[in-house]
């Protein structure tokens, strides 16, 4: 139904015939001349009535499209340096696709904003916000930046199945569902079968969804978020760190560099990491909260507390490496000659966890005997075990929180304003 996109306006030539779609952001009436503002995907675009030179019907029509109708106008394109892209549209015919019927309850186009909670019940016109556009359009190079990185690196792309038997790493935290006449569960993880595809392929990546049926109310967790899970055969967790901060590198460096605009309409600028990234063990973390009077015994897990004072200490993107085997699962392989640490690591950006890795258990003996020491049944892992006789590599891998990485790249405080229609423990709709 159109010819050209607002973007497609800068490199036009004046004077020739267009036909342009969106939705009305803005009307400004001026008696004798009449500015109407549409937006499509890509930006604005201004529409120009004059006196004189539009008629008297066409101006008085345009006058009454309610805000939020989806309009395709036909027309000249005129050099006018002051729109949006260089080029304003004079119109000879305005059809109205789609007329709104009511009011969006807010001014999407500026003013106050509502609860996140009012903006999410009408999600789709929320995001026609100019600053939800940037973080989507920051969310979508993010995931372009990954694949690009991944592929260069030789990683094949795979998928995993969503709907599992058994859970991944322990009962707790699975939605259950029923599957034909079984019992089934949505997957918390692609943790097994990643490791299970590095026995054919080598390297590999999925970019999918995770479900966690925690309770959690916080403004970084999700019910069902996306994560970027990667799984490299012969390696270990060190080399691993490696390819995620330059991962990040990569990551950063395509925002900055390709979403310049989006950055200024966010007022921010993410931070970009300096390699290698400060890799903390777990004891130096528990040294630095007894400096500020913060006692953890060694084996505890940090919780959101002891992570804003590391945050507030250590700043920026840090790795803490060496936990607690005891705080790990199963899957994650013990120190050589310290068998109560693990070859683990998470991805730190101040207080927010952004990926947990680490050199995974390849041997079937010893993960038949983690798998009891944190009180599972080897038999449910049947089918993941009988693999290991087969030539499992040595392993590891990481899985990071897509979600995550866009709060911090656009610095937005809350995980749902990244997430397009966020589930959590109060919201299953729309
Ligand atoms: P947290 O301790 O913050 O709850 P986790 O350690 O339980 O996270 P992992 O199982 O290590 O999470 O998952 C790997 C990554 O996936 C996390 O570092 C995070 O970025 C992301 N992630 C995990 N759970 C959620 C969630 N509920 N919502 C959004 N992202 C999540
Ligand atoms: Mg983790």
């Amino acid at each position: 139904m159109r010819t050209h996109r607002s973007v497609d306006l800068q490199d036009v030539e004046e004077g020739i015939k267009v036909k342009v779609a969106g939705w009305l952001a803005s009307c400004r009436d001026q008696g004798s001349i009449l500015f109407i503002i549409i937006r499509d995907g890509w930006g604005e675009i201004q529409i120009t009535l004059r006196k004189g030179e539009t008629s008297e019907k066409l101006m008085e029509k345009a006058r009454h499209i309610p805000p939020h109708s989806a309009l395709v106008v036909e027309g000249i394109a005129r050099r006018d340096l002051r729109a949006p892209w260089g080029m304003e549209v004079v119109p000879s015919r305005i059809t109205i696709a789609s007329r709104a019927r009511r009011a969006p309850p807010f001014n999407v186009y500026g003013g106050d904003l509502p609860s996140l909670d009012k903006r999410l019940d009408v999600r789709a016109v929320d995001l026609r916000r100019v600053k939800a556009q940037a973080i989507f359009k920051i969310r979508h190079l993010t995931l372009q930046a990954i694949r690009e990185f991944f592929v260069g690196e030789g990683f094949l792309e795979v998928q995993t199945p969503k709907i599992i038997a058994t859970a991944t790493e322990g009962g707790a935290a699975l939605f259950p569902l029923l599957y034909f006449d079984k019992e089934a569960f949505l997957a918390q993880s692609p943790q097994l079968y990643k490791e299970q595809l590095t026995m054919a392929f080598d390297r590999v990546f999925e970019i999918g969804p995770i479900f966690r049926a925690e309770p959690s109310r916080t403004l970084r967790h999700l019910s069902e978020a996306i994560s970027v899970d990667a799984e490299i055969a012969f390696a270990e967790y060190k080399s691993v760190m490696k390819v995620l901060e330059e991962l990040m590198v990569r990551v950063v460096d395509k925002i900055l560099n390709g979403a310049r605009r989006e950055l200024e309409i966010l007022n921010y600028k993410p931070e970009r990491p300096k390699l290698p990234m400060p890799r903390i063990t777990y004891r130096r973390c528990l040294e630095i909260l007894k400096g500020r009077n913060s006692n953890k015994p060694f084996g505890e897990d940090l919780d959101a507390t002891d992570l804003k004072i590391l945050g507030e200490e250590l700043g920026g993107y840090y790795f803490i490496i060496d936990w607690p085997l005891r705080l790990k699962p199963f899957y994650i392989k013990p120190s050589r000659g310290r068998s109560e640490l693990s070859e683990s690591f998470d991805l730190m950006y101040r207080d927010l966890e952004l990926a947990s890795g680490g050199t995974r258990v390849h041997n079937k003996r010893l993960l038949m005997k983690r798998l009891r020491e944190q009180g599972l049944e080897p038999k449910s892992f049947g089918h993941h075990l009988k693999v290991f006789d087969y030539g499992m590599p040595p392993h590891a891998g990481f899985g990071l929180g897509l979600d995550r990485l866009v709060m911090v790249l656009t610095g937005q405080g809350n995980i749902r304003e990244v997430t397009a229609y966020p589930r959590d423990v109060r919201r299953l709709t729309p």
